[in-house]
């Protein structure tokens, strides 16, 4: 992987729009799949933008995941197989993408995945309260990008999935968009890994020299500590479930049967159809509750749209555990 700088001049989202906009110039994108503010600015939807001036209410950073985009651009690529298209991506959104690309097939031949490092999320009910506390989203953007040198802000702020996530630096993707241990006031770092696209993208002049190597093993350095603070994270939260929660597949049958007519868990999941369907039709069983939880990409959907607050990520690895089923790779 190559590996360039972005020089922020103290305002690393702007430098990030004005990257995104070249790219799209080069890449002759039909459109983008964003973070975009809402008309107020105290909120924020993913949306398929088509064209470049619209990056200025863009936020590829914003600290708030409503639905797992993997999922959507599944869904895009198929109702669009023709159009030549972005998405700015999260670890556990490009995870959850490759399962509906192993599970269904869909070609992502015309599109180009945008990787993001993941400085968590907060919870849905602490956001808006947060917005207003900082004045705007782009405000507590910054807020959150000025905590990513030293990996994010206080972990007990955010979302318990995104305590226990191991893995937020961006996979090898085409194109990554690299902070976590990084100073973003003034640089961060573009990985890219296919020759192709640096030609094609122009990045020798889109972005603004190779990355020095101090700075490239930096971030290395804090993924190193993040993995190591949240698998201890993930212990203790996976110690934390009460004996009355499931432990094995067959009593989390039971007990997603229990929560009937609620499904919210596997409607929120990019990867919830199956089970949702089997639930549905009264064929659960344990190959598809098998299924649903080796392909869990670990993004907190579920557990965030539970309304009885079930802590579904640690009960779904728990299991796993038990069954010696891995975590999904990157
Ligand atoms: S089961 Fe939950 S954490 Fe896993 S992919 Fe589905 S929504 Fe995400
Ligand atoms: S969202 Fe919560 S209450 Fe609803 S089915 Fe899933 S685990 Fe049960």
């Amino acid at each position: 992987m190559k590996t360039w700088m972005l020089k922020t001049n103290n305002d690393p989202l702007t430098r990030t729009r004005n990257f995104l906009k070249d790219i799209w110039d080069y890449a002759d994108l039909d459109g983008m799949l964003i973070p975009m503010y809402q008309a107020d600015h105290k909120s924020v939807k993913q949306a398929v933008i088509h064209h470049p001036g619209s990056l200025r209410d863009a936020d590829p950073f914003v600290p708030l995941m409503q639905a797992n985009a993997g999922r959507m651009v599944a869904d895009l690529a198929r109702k669009h197989p023709n159009d030549n298209m972005a998405a700015i991506l999260r670890p556990c959104e490009i995870r959850a993408l490759y399962e509906q690309v192993k599970h269904t097939g869909v070609d992502l031949e015309n599109w180009l995945l945008i990787g993001v490092d993941c400085a968590a999320c907060f919870p849905l009910q602490d956001f808006n309260w947060r917005v207003e506390i900082a004045g705007n989203v782009e405000a507590l953007t910054n807020e959150v990008l000025r905590n990513v040198r030293q990996g994010s802000i206080a972990l007990d702020r955010f979302r318990p999935a995104c305590g226990m996530c191991a893995r937020p630096g961006t996979p090898q993707e085409e194109i990554c968009i690299q902070l976590l241990g990084l100073p973003a006031k003034d640089t961060i770092l573009i990985g890219i890994n296919n020759d192709v696209i640096i030609e094609k993208l122009n990045l020798e002049n889109v972005c603004d020299g190779l990355a020095p190597h101090e700075l490239i093993q930096q971030r290395e350095k804090m993924l190193k500590t993040i993995e190591e603070r949240r698998e201890h994270i993930r212990e203790r939260q996976m110690n934390e479930l009460t004996p009355d929660l499931p432990a094995n597949i067959e009593q989390f049958i039971t007990f997603l049967e229990n929560c009937q007519p609620c499904t919210s868990c596997m409607e929120a999941c990019p990867d919830g159809e199956n089970i949702f369907s089997a639930i549905q039709n009264n064929t659960m069983n344990h190959e598809v509750v098998m299924d649903w939880i080796s392909s869990c990409a670990e993004c907190g959907m579920c557990e965030q749209a539970c309304p009885k607050e079930m802590p579904l990520v640690a009960i779904a690895d728990r299991i796993r555990r038990d069954l010696h089923v891995e975590s999904l790779p990157i």
